[in-house]
């Protein structure tokens, strides 16, 4: 099931990818795991897919500890080469809104932060950045359809909020990240990514090496994907409608 729904959704970006004449291996697809068991996750993950997106931080804990555990008894019965050919280790998103005083556990463990909104936010994800690690990947929020939602920051001040943070050592800053109100007409849906991407090349030319936009669900991948995004979050398309039950965790 999980099977189907993964080939499904890596034929709709080739698809689109096609028709925007683009490389579909440019495009890189984050599972995005909320409210789902992480029995689903690791299935996922024997079919290869390697990045998942969680919305809460404490249930993305349980989740890479459950994952971890597994692996790591697989990789003690020497099975782990056979199970990961590519030898690409899981990285995982968060996608949802990250209060400021929970920064170290998802400074620790993520690899990517799509929804920095706050420079206080990103200074603290880079001084708990483990030295270890890579620097944390980050993509600050645009809210780009202005009303329900109150994630993200103005269009206006997105270039100085990038400005900001792209010094902070531990952070590499990557791109935006927006989700736009959601909309059956296409072309509004079009319309919005568009403006997210003209906001992204206009921060390039002001100087930042940005490469990643994450645009597009799985209701709206195509027109994403059609407007140059070159990361989609897709959940239910993956996995099927979620319910409720955790999503309030
Ligand atoms: C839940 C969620 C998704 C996935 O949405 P689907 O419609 O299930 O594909 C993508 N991005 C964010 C920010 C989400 O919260």
């Amino acid at each position: 099931m999980i099977g189907e729904g993964l080939q499904a959704v890596n034929a709709r970006i080739a698809r689109a990818a096609a028709a925007a004449g683009r490389d579909p291996e440019a495009i890189r697809l984050v599972a995005v795991t909320k409210t789902h068991a992480p029995e689903r996750i690791e299935e996922a993950y024997r079919l290869g897919q390697r990045d998942f997106g969680e919305n809460y931080v404490q249930e993305a804990l349980e989740k890479m500890d459950h994952l971890r555990a597994r692996l790591a008894k697989e990789a003690a019965a020497g099975k782990a080469a056979a199970n990961d050919p590519a030898g690409r280790p899981i990285e995982w998103h968060l996608i949802g809104p990250l209060q400021a005083n929970k920064t170290r556990p998802v400074a620790e463990r993520f690899g990517w932060v799509h929804t920095v909104e706050r420079e206080k936010t990103a200074r603290r994800l880079s001084e708990q950045r483990p030295a270890n690690l890579a620097p944390l990947n980050v993509l600050v929020q645009v809210n780009i359809s202005g009303e329900s939602s109150k994630s993200g920051v103005p269009p206006g001040e997105a270039l100085a909020l990038a400005r900001a943070i792209a010094p902070f050592p531990r952070l590499k800053l990557r791109g935006l990240m927006a989700v736009p109100e959601p909309t059956p007409d296409v072309a509004l849906q079009r319309a919005r990514f568009r403006a997210v991407r003209a906001l992204f090349d206009e921060m390039n030319r002001a100087g930042l090496l940005l490469d990643t936009l994450s645009l597009g669900m799985s209701a709206d991948l195509e027109a994403a994907i059609a407007e140059g995004s070159t990361l989609v979050r897709v959940g239910t398309a993956i996995f099927g409608v979620r319910t409720p039950a955790r999503s309030a965790a």
